[in-house]
């Protein structure tokens, strides 16, 4: 390899690839007691010309012999921006609550850092926001796992893995406890799986999946969307009008019916008038028809 080439870490291709090296510069100490070189580089992948910078630190004065007789100094190299250790998995993560967001993004931050015990803390803080969140009582974070379990938020298996991530956090805060990276990293899925299950799975999945439907503004908008595959005038119930998707309203129909005839009563919902009260289909059951306005 050229002198101009070094292996370096890229942080597009995510391995050591070759790097040309484009600029450096190199500085020797002036310093008479401790005697040091750092050679600063401009370098770049040779795979996808990604673009870092690089110094390497040479500490002179530790050099050790090696077998053969050559002074080998320590050398330490740093690269910017730093290599990632963890990116936002997290999909759609910008909808959580904003308090949780907050030390959700500076836990990653100070993982990505290096800061491990910093870490530790922001992901005992994390469940705390989450408690907040959703206000779970107790004086101590013990507790309030352990009322997140009877509030039906998360289940006692769940339960155990948050009571660990208490501990090395308590560890972290209380006796500097440097947590280590493998045991952060488990800790990293386990919050994220919370939040997800927690927070985002709905809110993805409303819009590829479909989802129960609870809240009347909810049953509006369906109906509405709905309308508009029949005709002016049409006369039938608000089971023909869903079809399909009246699975939706899990056997709440007849509530949303209700409120429905009221809105329309008072002028709020004009898409429909109510028509008779009859059987429909092949059911001899009495349902109330609507009739399609527009
Ligand atoms: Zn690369």
């Amino acid at each position: 390899m050229n002198m101009d080439n070094l292996k370096n870490y890229c942080l597009r291709c995510e391995f050591e690839t070759n790097h040309r090296v484009i600029a450096n510069k190199d500085y020797r100490s002036d310093n008479d007691e401790y005697d040091y070189s750092i050679n600063y580089m401009i370098v770049e992948c040779l795979g996808c010309e990604r673009i870092s910078f690089r110094e390497d630190y040479c500490d002179i004065e530790s050099a050790y012999l090696n077998e053969i007789g050559e002074w080998i100094p320590e050398i330490t190299i740093e690269i910017f921006p730093k290599k990632v250790r963890t990116s936002k998995s997290l999909q759609n993560s910008h909808i959580l609550p904003s308090k949780i967001k907050t030390v959700y993004n500076e836990a990653i931050k100070a993982y990505n850092a290096e800061c491990f015990i910093l870490s530790g803390v922001a992901f005992r803080a994390i469940i705390e926001a989450i408690c907040l969140d959703n206000d779970i009582a107790g004086n101590n974070l013990q507790k309030k796992i352990n009322n997140m379990v009877k509030k039906k938020l998360i289940t006692e298996r769940e339960s155990k893995r948050l009571h660990s991530i208490r501990f090395m956090g308590n560890d972290s805060v209380h006796e500097m406890k440097v947590p280590n990276e493998s045991s952060l990293k488990i800790v990293f899925y386990i919050i994220e799986h919370l939040l997800n299950n927690l927070y985002l799975i709905d809110y993805t999945s409303k819009n590829h999946l479909e989802t129960i439907i609870n809240e009347y503004s909810e049953f509006e908008k369906l109906l509405k969307n709905s309308i508009t595959t029949f005709e002016k005038d049409e006369e039938i119930p608000l089971a023909r009008i869903l079809g399909k998707k009246v699975r939706r309203l899990n056997g709440r129909l007849s509530d949303f019916d209700e409120e429905l005839k009221s809105k329309i009563e008072l002028n709020e919902f004009t898409l429909l008038r109510i028509g008779k009260v009859d059987v429909f289909g092949n059911s001899n059951k009495q349902v109330q028809h609507y009739i399609i306005t527009k």
